[in-house]
């Protein structure tokens, strides 16, 4: 499971900024994608020896009354569920009354805590640092965010204090497919993993769950074995109604990483929110095959149903090759039409191909279209081989690759997603100039 590391700080010290050097890594798979809406708060780092969670907690004033009460509450969300705690302060500022506040409510916590001393560009680090030597942090680091410098350190710093990786025996192959179910708060996921399941299954696998890991649930169906990444929040929901507020972005990221295929649930009678859209952009940014599931879709009549697909045929334009399956949970309707596009979504996401042949579709589509010159010069790509599965990444070697447009960079994702009948899966293209 992947750990958590919170950024808290007061506001505009440079925690966002921090947040973005950090997850940028991601940025790659979505880039290019017109219509995916990124997450401020949550994302994933990729660029240390160990992936984790990093949440920008947004900010803490150090004295919080109404409103501001309403999001300390979010902040104590997420530093109750993280594992390090990276203070940050700005070397400018120096220290301020209110720093000591939010450090005495890191504290309380008994998480281990980082100073992270931010905007030290172009002044004196030691003076920088030593000014908040009176917090008496044992690990205090200078760093600039937004020049991108002391990340890295940080980040290196801060990896051994997390829990040890237990290295949870991956699910063996014939274990089946790792499904997570993901959706907003009522979307339905409860009552479709209970309908999976059947219900006792569902309670038999909550009376061993005193812990907040996403559980694995194998479930066999049509003779095909897959094995739901189930996470607490599910659970718990399951057992007692919960509020909204239960709804954890940090468990959903998680239990997507840990998936193959991931199944977001949508509720037809809603309309499609910003947040269902974000999970959707999670999901691609974990390279994750993905299975849109639209559903309650009982009791609407013809009419609903027309103007349903329509805003979906027209938000989801983005993820066109995600497959979209109409059901009813509660009374199991197309759930063997869900089953099946998860398998095939899986099929898609880790299909082996060979390198000749991707080398002969590159120059199919090369000749089919060639990227725009650069200043006199077109980018050339010479050849192509397989970098990877779930997604599927494909290497592709030539020169002045930097200069591709993201509208070359999707017909080349489109012409190999035909070829190779990817559906259900993004795909990762990786350019390289040389050899
Ligand atoms: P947050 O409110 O803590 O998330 O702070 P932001 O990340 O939004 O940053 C607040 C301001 O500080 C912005 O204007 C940033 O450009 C600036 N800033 C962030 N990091 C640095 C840094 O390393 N050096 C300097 N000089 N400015 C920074
Ligand atoms: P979760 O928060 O995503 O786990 O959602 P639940 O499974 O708890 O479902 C929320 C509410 O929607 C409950 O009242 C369910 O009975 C209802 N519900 C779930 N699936 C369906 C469905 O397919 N059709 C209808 N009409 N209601 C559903």
């Amino acid at each position: 499971m992947l750990p958590v590391i919170a950024l808290v700080g007061r506001p505009n010290v440079g925690k966002s900024t921090l947040f973005n050097a950090m997850t940028r890594s991601r940025d790659a798979l979505v880039a290019d994608m017109p219509g995916v809406t990124r997450d401020r708060h949550y994302g994933v780092c990729r660029t240390g020896a160990r992936p984790f969670v990093v949440v920008d907690t947004g900010g803490l004033s150090g004295v919080e009354e109404g409103l501001d009460a309403l999001t300390a509450q979010q902040v104590r969300f997420a530093i109750e569920e993280a594992q390090v705690l990276v203070f940050v302060v700005d070397a400018r500022d120096g220290l301020m009354p209110q720093d000591r506040h939010i450090l005495d409510e890191l504290r309380r916590s008994g998480k281990p805590i980082i100073a992270a001393v931010n905007k030290t560009d172009g002044l004196d680090e030691q003076n920088a640092l030593a000014e908040f030597a009176g917090f008496g942090i044992a690990i205090t680091l200078p760093l600039s965010a937004a020049h991108n410098r002391g990340t890295e350190d940080l980040i290196a710093a801060a990896l051994p204090l997390l829990p040890e990786d237990v290295h949870e025996e991956l699910a063996p192959d014939d274990a089946g497919i790792r499904v997570a179910i993901v959706g907003r708060p009522n979307a339905g996921k409860s009552t479709l993993i209970n309908r999976l399941l059947g219900e006792d299954r569902l309670i038999v696998s909550d009376v061993a769950g005193t812990t907040r890991d996403p559980i694995r649930v194998p479930l066999e169906r049509d003779g095909k074995r897959y094995t739901l990444i189930d996470t607490a929040g599910v659970r718990r929901k399951a057992r007692v109604e919960e509020g909204v507020e239960k709804f954890s972005v940090i468990k959903t990221l998680q239990s997507m990483a840990a998936a193959q295929v991931v199944v977001v649930m949508i509720d037809a009678r809603e309309n499609l929110a910003d947040q269902d859209l974000t999970l959707i952009g999670h999901a691609i940014d974990e390279g994750r095959a993905l299975v849109i599931a639209v559903n309650k879709w009982d009791g609407m009549d013809t009419y609903q149903r027309e103007q349903c697909q329509r805003a979906l045929e027209r938000r989801l334009v983005f993820v066109n090759w995600a497959k979209q399956v109409f059901i009813s949970a509660l009374h199991g309707s197309g759930l063997r039409e869900l089953m099946r596009a998860i398998v095939r979504a899986h099929t898609s996401a880790t299909r082996e191909l060979g390198s000749s042949d991707l080398t002969r579709t590159l120059e199919r589509a090369y000749e089919g279209y060639q990227p725009p010159l650069v200043r006199g010069h077109a980018p050339k790509l010479r050849f192509a081989h397989p970098g990877g599965s779930n997604p599927p990444t494909i290497v592709i070697h030539g020169s002045r690759t930097k200069h591709i447009a993201p509208a070359y960079r999707r017909y080349l994702e489109n012409f190999f997603r035909q070829r190779y009948k990817l559906e259900g899966t993004p795909i990762r293209i990786d350019f390289r100039d040389g050899e």
